[in-house]
């Protein structure tokens, strides 16, 4: 995102308690984003805010920042977000935690899939900050199982487009009929069709409307973007054998959540490549490390969430590899934008399983990005390839003195071919290429899926996108 260094705000203008003022400075936020700039004054006045902007412009710290100042004191739930995905749940819940905690704020996610008397519990413990998804959340409040435990005086609605497009809507007002009427509601969507802003009527009261225009996103162009189609179980191998035969000098691979970097980059690392995962849970001292030591080249493979890698402003990344395909076609454009930049070439790489497709198929259409469809080579063709590499790189190796000298004293006892075989089954046992021998879904299957996504976005469904015009995301 792009924070304007000309602002007149500063953080400290906002009259945020200095604790939560310590969270944004060790989250390493300088200036306000001008939707933080706008927005923040008004929330703590008290106000109800509908505010358009999307993600990427700050929007958590946005209104997390004073929901987090009004929690300090407070024992029990006192802001309740609603999120369209557990993802985002889980995202906005961490990026709370990591700028209240020095206030003791408690946040919790609540979303479906997870233990149900776990939620319960942590709810009851005492957590000030509660995202949450609306059909769990709505389940929990049907159920009465928050009982008297369930009063937040401020409420968001985040992505609310989002949540319309899910078909949350009904949820969303039913969980309202729960909701204390005295409360603080703030609305935040990156477009705002009718049935949002008729939503707004019903809950928010007198708000101020806000209107941060996004910037338009510009897709690089020197970047070559490729996707493999494969099936859920087959991403780490898929990845691995890419990973092999393109040989990246400095890739960044990309993951939905912090606990999937963590377990790639172990897996990465027991499989002998030198990698690092990247992620909000760490100290800034420690992504400091880790992101220093990906620029010298001393790690490789740098695995990243998104927040994690917004910062991140390293020129030579060859690969960009989506090991999960993001949320939004924006969010495919900021990941990517990390490569082929100062002139030089990158790669996009991104895996995708057929579940995914229509993701896919949105991303395109919406960044106007050419996507070719590749398949994952073989155990057969990755060898080839590494053959062919391997070769390229002989020929440009110039030959050191200490080559000669080392070699002239080998050939006293073996001879010359025996030595040469022996470098290069040296050079063979580098290679890691292993695993099934095939990988990924056959063209025939892709080319189905193809045809079914294109018969489905001319069906005139509502997610028809037309290239270059402004997209509504899901
Ligand atoms: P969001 O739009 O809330 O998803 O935020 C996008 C990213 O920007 C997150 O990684 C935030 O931690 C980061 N961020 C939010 N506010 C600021 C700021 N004022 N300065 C720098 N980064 C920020």
């Amino acid at each position: 995102m792009t924070i304007e260094d000309n602002s007149l705000q500063t953080f400290d203008d906002f009259g945020l308690h200095k604790d939560i003022l310590k969270g944004v400075h060790e989250a390493g936020f300088r200036v306000p984003s001008p939707i933080q700039q706008e927005s923040i004054p008004y929330i703590m006045k008290g106000m109800d805010v509908i505010a358009r902007a999307q993600t990427g412009t700050g929007k958590t710290a946005a209104f997390g920042l004073p929901a987090l100042h009004f929690s300090r004191d407070v024992s029990g739930v006192n802001v309740l977000i609603i999120a369209p995905t557990r993802e985002l749940a889980s995202q906005v819940s961490d990026e709370l935690y990591r700028l209240g905690r020095f206030a003791g704020i408690r946040t919790v996610a609540v979303y479906g899939g997870q233990s149900i008397s776990r939620q319960v519990d942590l709810i009851g413990r005492g957590a000030q900050v509660v995202t949450a998804t609306p059909g769990r959340l709505l389940d929990h409040l049907k159920s009465n199982r928050l009982k008297d435990k369930f009063s937040p005086s401020i409420v968001v609605l985040d992505e609310a487009d989002e949540m319309l497009d899910m078909g949350f809507i009904d949820d969303i007002e039913a969980i309202f009929g729960y909701i204390p009427e005295e409360r603080q509601t703030l609305l935040f969507s990156a477009t705002l069709p009718k049935e949002i802003r008729s939503l707004a009527q019903k809950i928010l009261k007198q708000p101020v409307s806000i209107d941060v225009i996004p910037k338009e996103i510009a897709t690089p162009t020197d970047i070559l973007h490729r996707y493999y189609v494969i099936e859920e179980r087959e991403r780490e191998e898929a990845l691995v054998r890419l990973i092999d035969t393109d040989a990246p000098q400095k890739a960044l691979i990309f993951c939905r959540t912090k606990k999937e970097t963590d377990l790639l980059s172990t897996t990465l690392i027991s499989r002998g490549y030198v990698a690092k995962a990247l992620h909000g849970d760490m100290e800034q001292s420690q992504r400091n490390e880790v992101m220093d030591s990906f620029k010298k080249g001393v790690i490789d493979l740098l695995i990243a969430t998104d927040v994690a890698a917004r910062g991140l402003d390293i020129t030579n990344i060859t690969h960009v590899i989506n090991f999960h395909i993001p949320f939004t076609p924006e969010s495919y454009v900021h990941r990517i934008g990390r490569t082929g930049r100062a002139g030089k070439k990158g790669t996009a790489i991104t895996l995708v399983t057929p579940l995914e497709f229509k993701e896919l198929s949105r991303i395109k259409h919406a960044s106007g990005v050419t996507l070719d469809y590749m398949e994952v080579p073989t155990i057969h063709q990755a060898k080839k390839h590494f053959k062919s590499e391997l070769l390229k790189k002989l020929e440009n190796q110039p030959v050191h003195e200490e080559a000669v000298e080392i070699m002239s004293e080998f050939t006293e006892e073996y001879d010359v071919m025996e030595v040469a075989y022996k470098a290069f089954s040296m050079l063979l046992d580098q290679r890691r290429i292993d695993g099934p021998n095939r990988i990924g879904l056959s063209s025939r299957k892709v080319t189905k899926l193809l045809y079914n996504s294109k018969k489905q976005s001319h069906s005139g469904r509502k997610h028809s996108y037309k290239p270059g015009k402004k997209y509504k995301r899901r």
